[in-house]
């Protein structure tokens, strides 16, 4: 059984631009029998929301191959027993919405009954009230403070950049004076969630694994932390010379510089 998980900005489209090679890429794979997955930190989408955004640009998911960051918040707390506790989240409605589905009680205003946890994830309507709420819930109402992802930046079209997640887990993290637990990637936990979706609990060897991704510090740190092979496509956020001079568990097994060098990679 051969796995393969793909990252979906920077790699299977980038912002409203198609990557053609990418549905061909996918099509391919699915051909020869291996499971492919979906796994984004993007916390700002449903999963049905992200199989329609894949729609979009001709690529074939179903719901269960998707996981995002926010979904994989979802099922971290419930795993530890926190199920429907009451949550301050900033972040948008795909976090909202995760979070509501898997039973917690979702706080966005500013003001409110104390809450449990403080999670945070891209938010276009961030504010002084909001940073200030999450600050007064995790000082003073000692609420756990965790991020969907830390992600600072991501590429906008015209090749601007624009704040992700993680500049707004920043503000938090400076007023608090407390770090957030990081649930998306570089952290294993939405990997591991979306592998057991795909494979329904069945032991999968790490190098049964592919993780294909456009960032060093999360995709490739994710996919080498669980022991997958990793293979970094530079039609995204990083070029070819940052990919072969990175080190650690940032450094991908195989460089390549478009999806369709990627059927005749996996050789299984
Ligand atoms: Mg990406």
């Amino acid at each position: 059984m051969t796995i393969v998980i793909f990252d979906l900005d920077g790699v299977l489209y980038r912002g409203n631009e198609t990557i053609p090679e990418a549905a061909t890429c996918v099509d391919t794979l699915r051909d020869r029998g291996i499971i492919i997955g979906y796994l984004t930190n993007n916390a700002g989408r449903t999963r049905e929301s992200v199989v329609e955004r894949l729609a979009e640009h001709g690529i074939d998911a179903k719901v269960i191959e998707v996981m995002t960051s926010a979904e994989a918040t979802a099922r971290y707390l419930t795993e530890k027993g926190f199920s429907g506790k009451r949550i301050y989240v900033i972040g948008g409605e795909g976090l909202t919405e995760t979070l509501r589905r898997h039973g917690f009680v979702v706080d966005t205003e500013d003001v409110g009954d104390p809450c449990d946890f403080v999670v945070i994830g891209w938010d276009r309507g961030i504010s002084f009230n909001k940073i200030a709420r999450a600050q007064n819930e995790i000082m003073v109402n000692k609420a756990k403070f965790i991020a969907s992802n830390k992600d600072a930046m991501f590429p906008a079209d015209g090749g601007r950049v624009l704040p992700g997640a993680g500049a707004m887990v920043a503000a938090v993290e400076a007023a608090s004076n407390t770090k957030a637990e990081v649930i998306g990637k570089p952290e294993i936990y939405s990997l591991k969630y979306l592998i057991d979706d795909l494979c329904g609990g069945s032991d999968i060897s790490e190098k049964a694994v592919w993780v294909i991704g456009d960032r060093l510090d999360t995709d490739i740190a994710c996919g080498n932390s669980f022991g997958a092979i990793t293979v970094c496509v530079t039609t995204g956020i990083t070029s070819r010379e940052d990919a072969e001079k990175a080190e650690r568990i940032f450094k991908p097994e195989y460089v390549i510089d478009s999806l369709s060098e990627l059927p005749g990679l996996i050789t299984c």
